[in-house]
């Protein structure tokens, strides 16, 4: 039994994560989704709200469970019995910032092997930090998160509606 963890802060998730997941199952035979509270980030959303809307959108797919959880990475992937840690790779400043972490995981527990994929061109662009400056300023985000999310936040949406004409 091959059981990953995809760890991150999910603050929401987008359709970036979503298909790295997808292709991570492809991999590996279950994924948990770690929804990481350790860094010094302000989140927009909180643990439970970001929790749900992973939940719902992978509802379908018994492989895939959702975790919240504190402490370190390597830590937690032990405490849920998951060798492996997935991670996605959109440029080259993620890819210092994941070989960072990587060394630093291997120096903390080096039974953890750190496995990465590479994001598609239609979502190499697509970032948390990049959705939560749309939302603060009401913009359409089709395209960028599940149907299901954006109608949520939508609802939250002065009118209930995105500005301006639909991308
Ligand atoms: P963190 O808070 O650790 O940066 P994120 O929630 O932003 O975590 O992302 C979790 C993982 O998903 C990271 O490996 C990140 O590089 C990856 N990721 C985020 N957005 C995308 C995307 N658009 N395509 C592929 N991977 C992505």
């Amino acid at each position: 039994m091959k059981r990953a963890l995809f760890p991150g802060s999910f603050d929401p998730i987008t359709n970036g994560h979503i298909e790295i997941l997808h292709r991570g199952l492809t991999l590996f035979d279950e994924i948990i989704v770690g929804i990481g509270l350790n860094t010094a980030k302000q989140p927009m959303f909180s643990p439970e709200q970001r929790k749900k809307w992973i939940v719902e959108a992978f509802a379908d797919e018994p492989r895939i469970q959702v975790h919240i959880y504190t402490g370190l990475t390597v830590r937690f992937a032990r405490e849920v019995g998951a060798r492996f840690i997935l991670r996605g790779l959109r440029s080259a400043p993620d890819y210092e910032y994941e070989r960072n972490i990587d060394l630093l995981n291997k120096y903390l527990d080096s039974q953890i092997e750190t496995f990465y994929l590479l994001s598609s061109p239609e979502t190499s662009f697509v970032s948390s930090t990049l959705v939560r400056e749309v939302i603060r300023f009401h913009g359409h985000l089709e395209g960028l998160l599940p149907p299901h999310i954006i109608r949520d936040i939508y609802a939250l949406y002065p009118g209930g509606k995105p500005i301006g004409n639909t991308p």
